[in-house]
């Protein structure tokens, strides 16, 4: 693979931006080498500086469900475009997004814009807070719900990967306020709550954890949180900033039938600019300023051109309802790995849901964080190279999921499974 110009880029980044990245999981640290920049992206493809064509399974890592560069998308955008970038008063795309919302949602009733997952999640846990007048929060090892002070404990994704899932700069006081369980765990569930209930605020959890590869709930999990949290007078919040759009139109709420009491929504809902939502039942949510005593803001929240890309692409999934197709092609991932790998004798897991996969170099299932972290992250970073040497852009760590988007149909998953069986075989 060509990489002159992103080498040269990378020098001249380092020199300005902490480690060269704006995201810490962009620098491949954990896979080696150097990262590739991106000029233009179209479809199934990211185009590279060094004019390399990459499938990519990242998909900007979630939100573009319809391709890169969608048209549909483009055109919301530079409509929008013609009135301007920024209001700072309500403008009318709230109000359809807000709509928008609450059709598809189950647990939507009211909701707040804001500009990130991280501000989704952040705000949420105030308000169950607030609302409850508890401090505890219960999150699950390995789940990530951005980079929040009392949520960057025992965290997956980017933190995980670095080798730092509890962050430096967290006062132990604020990190002392989470109770970390096991996900899938009853019995350290109800320990949980029988030593901390009448102080724990709300349980917050990835519904299916996808920062730590792929996990997927035992059967009853997620019954149990829900019954356990209206038992003690917790909330339950959902985040489903990585699942909710792509799983489902109302994400996994909606496929397992269990309504949370707040969720917070991010990456889809932005059509691939920067948008986040908490929504919840109307009672909670109108303790939310200005209605309530919970403070919440932003400047470019509601933003016109963020929200005319996140509601042409969420028309697009209603009008098109893509969900049984994208399980085609990620059952067709899955199939695939997995028979090779088996072929070859290579201890692979894939699980995989819907258009989200992952690779556990694993000899067993994998159904909490510990068991994720037995994984072999040396064979998945050769593996990673050898997809890409072969046009193949995997997450460039061990611990994060696959994304397939509606333009990988037809010829890029073909060629995907061609590429990744040979490099497969290359191991
Ligand atoms: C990506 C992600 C976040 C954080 O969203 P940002 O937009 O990166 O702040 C939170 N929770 C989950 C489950 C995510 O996957």
């Amino acid at each position: 693979m060509k990489s002159h110009t992103s080498n040269h880029l990378f020098e001249s980044a380092k020199k300005l931006i902490p480690g060269g990245v704006n995201s810490p999981v962009r620098a491949f640290r954990s896979v080696g080498g150097t990262p590739f920049f991106t000029k233009r992206a179209d479809g199934a493809f990211l185009y590279t500086a060094d004019e390399e064509r990459l499938i990519d399974f990242v998909c900007t890592w979630g939100p573009a469900i319809h391709g890169h560069n969608n048209p549909t998308i483009h055109k919301a955008i530079q409509s929008a475009l013609e009135n301007g970038t920024s209001f700072g008063t309500p403008n009318p795309y709230e109000v359809e997004m807000a709509q928008l919302l609450k059709n598809i949602v189950p647990s939507v009733e009211k909701v707040r814009m804001c500009n990130s997952g991280t501000e989704a999640t952040m705000s949420a846990i105030r308000l169950a807070r607030g609302y409850t007048k508890r401090d505890k929060i219960i999150k699950f090892a390995g789940c990530y719900h951005g980079h929040v002070d009392s949520l960057l404990v025992q965290a997956g994704s980017g933190a995980l990967t670095l080798g730092n899932p509890n962050s430096a700069g967290i006062p132990e006081s604020f990190a002392n306020e989470t109770i970390v369980i096991n996900y899938n765990d009853t019995q350290a569930l109800n320990e949980a709550f029988q030593k901390y209930g009448a102080s724990i605020a709300c349980v917050i959890v990835e519904p299916f954890p996808a920062n730590c590869g792929l996990i997927l709930p035992k059967e009853g999990y997620l019954e149990e949180l829900r019954s356990i949290t209206k038992k003690h007078g917790s909330l339950l919040i959902f985040d489903e900033v990585m699942t909710g759009f792509r799983l489902a139109l109302g994400g996994v709420q909606e496929l397992v039938n269990i309504t949370p009491d707040l969720t917070a929504m991010g990456k889809i809902i932005g059509g691939g600019l920067p948008v986040g939502a908490i929504g919840g039942k109307a009672e909670i949510m109108d303790h939310l300023a200005p209605d309530g005593p919970v403070y919440q803001a932003g400047t470019l929240s509601g933003n016109p051109l963020a929200l005319a890309a996140g509601i042409a692409s969420l028309k697009k999934l209603i009008e098109e309802a893509p969900y049984h197709s994208l399980e085609m092609l990620g059952k067709r991932m899955q199939d695939a790995l997995s028979s090779v790998a088996q072929e070859q004798g290579i201890p692979l897991q894939v699980p995989q849901v819907g258009s989200m996969f992952a690779l556990f170099f694993n000899e067993t299932p994998v159904s909490n964080f510990p068991e994720a972290l037995q994984s072999d992250t040396d064979l998945f970073s050769r593996f990673f190279k050898e997809a890409l040497q072969r046009g193949v852009y995997l997450p460039p760590s061990a611990y994060e999921t696959c994304f397939i988007s509606t333009a990988h149909e037809a010829s890029a998953i073909d060629e995907a499974i061609d590429s990744l069986t040979q490099a497969i075989k290359a191991l």
